[in-house]
């Protein structure tokens, strides 16, 4: 196993964590809805992409329907 020789300085280590802030989230507006949504991203809301439904949405489902 490799051990370190020298302690690193509080500099080097700040300059090395100069670098591990996240990205934040980009996202877009949906042209269907106006929803925002994750670029390249079927929309959640609508279910649209580019221009057309790609994933049907379903309104409400009446949970009592097949009971009786
Ligand atoms: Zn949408």
């Amino acid at each position: 196993m490799a051990v370190q020789q020298n302690r690193k300085t509080r500099s080097k280590r700040n300059m090395r964590r100069s670098h591990d802030a996240l990205a934040a989230v980009s996202s877009t507006e949906c042209p269907n809805c106006g929803e925002l949504k994750l670029p390249h991203h079927v929309c959640g809301a609508c279910g649209h992409y580019s221009g057309r439904e790609v994933v049907s949405q379903v309104d409400e489902i009446d949970l009592d329907e097949d009971v009786a």
